[in-house]
Formats: C-alpha cells, structure tokens, sequence
C-alpha cells in the first residue's frame, strides 16, 4: 500500500473549494437583507415627505376654519353697528371690528407660508419618488445579481460534494481518517505543499530528513509547528519504499489552529 497523495490533493482541492463555496453561500442572506434593507430606506424617505404633506394640508383646514369662523363674527359686528346708541360704544364696536380683522389677516398669512411649504414638500415628494424609482432599479439588479450568485454557489456546492463522494472510495481508510481529523482541526486545510524547504501554510522548516521521508511518497508526516500532512509537489521518479504514517499526535491535537 502506498500514499494516495494524488487523491489527498485532489480532495484536499475540492475540500478548499467547497468551504470557500459554503462560505459564499453563508453571506447570502446578510447580503439580501441589506437590499431589503435599502428598499425599506428609500420607502421611508417617501412615506415621511407624504405624512408632512397631510400634516401640512390638515393645518391649511384647520386655519380656513379659523379664519372663516373669525369673518362671521366681523360680519356680526358690522350688523351690531347698526343698532348702537352712543359714539363711544360705535368707536369700541369698530376697534373690536379692526382688531379681529388683523386676526383674521395673520392668520389668512399663515395659511399663505402653508401653501409655500406644501409647494416644497411636493417638489421633494416628487424628487424623493424618482430617485425611489431609480433606486428600485438598480436595488433589484443587484438583488438578481445575487439570487444568481447564490445559484451558481449552489451548483458548485452540489459537483464539489459529488466529486468529492467519488474521490473518496479511492483513499485508504486510515489516511482518510487521519486527513479528516487533521482538516476538522485546521479549518478544512489538512494538507500543506512543501515549497523550498518549508511549510507552505506555516513558514516552518522543513528538516532534511522529513524531506527525504516526503521524496519517497511512502509515509505520511504532519509539519511540526501547524500539523498539516505535508507533501512534496512533484514525486521523484524513485522505487516506493515501505508504508509508513509517522503523525505528530501531540502536535496535531494541541497546536493553536490558524
Ligand atoms: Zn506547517
């Protein structure tokens, strides 16, 4: 029995794929609620410029009632004129006539600075619904953009599991038990690619005669520090030698995952 490397890295890639492809699924539900969240924004904005507007027309009543309930008093003065005896009750009649008059003017004033500001809630109602409009839009692009992401994820997610159901017949039991132990700990990195000397994932050293071992393709070694299985990428072209699977249990079980 020998190493299955080339079936370790297979997984090993499709492993990596699949959790980057998981991660990518996980993100989106935040990502949609955030549109969501976007469309209720824009709404608001909207739905506060209409409740200032009826606000606005609900005073302009209150104050035409105002002003017409002032008139008919001043109307009923008038008609008291007719029938007062003495000059001073006539100029006290009159001033009582003039100042609700003034009454009536300033309120007549307010109802003017009222429509001026319907006039600008209006405008911003109508600015506020184009950019709702246009908002809408690109907020729904987006929205697709993502619900076809997801799909595409979903897809990738569903041959990764497969290919991965097919590799794994391949794999000698115990180093399937060994790279899934490992993986579990690490992240779902298992396995590490030599590079000149060192632990690709770690930096470590690699020592010479772990290098060696790792030459032959015939044993299974954890890196020192991180406890991935390494491996050399290109095999050599030698004989294998006998199986052996030297792990680093303590190092495997106790050193800080990445
Ligand atoms: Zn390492």
């Amino acid at each position: 029995m020998e190493i299955a490397f080339d079936k370790l890295i297979r997984l090993q890639n499709v492993d990596s794929d699949l959790n980057a492809a998981l991660s990518l699924l996980d993100a989106v539900p935040a990502k949609l609620e955030a549109i969501d969240h976007q469309i209720k924004a824009t709404a608001e904005i909207v739905a506060h410029a209409k409740d200032e507007l009826a606000a606005n027309q609900k005073k302009r009543r209150d104050l035409e009632g105002e002003v017409k309930d002032i008139k008919a008093h001043v109307a009923k003065f008038k008609r008291q004129l007719n029938d007062v005896k003495t000059n001073k009750e006539y100029a006290a009649l009159q001033k009582e006539i003039a100042d609700t008059e003034l009454k009536a003017d300033k309120i007549e004033e307010e109802i003017i600075n009222e429509m001026i500001s319907a006039d600008d809630i209006e405008r911003e109602i109508k600015a506020a619904n184009g950019r709702q409009t246009e908002e809408k839009g690109r907020i729904e692009k987006d929205r697709e953009a993502i619900l076809r992401e997801q799909q595409e994820f979903e897809t990738r997610k569903a041959a990764l599991l497969k290919e991965r159901e097919e590799i794994l017949p391949d794999i000698p039991p115990d180093q399937l038990k060994l790279y899934e132990r490992i993986g579990k700990r690490l992240k779902g990195v298992a396995l590490s690619p030599v590079t000149d000397d060192f632990c690709s994932i770690c930096q470590m050293r690699v020592r010479p005669q772990v290098l060696n071992d790792l030459l032959g393709r015939n044993a299974l070694i954890t890196c020192e520090a991180c406890g991935r299985l390494l491996y050399v990428q290109k095999p050599p072209e030698n004989e294998h030698g006998p199986v052996e699977i030297v792990d680093n249990p303590d190092k495997v079980d106790d050193s800080p995952a990445e």
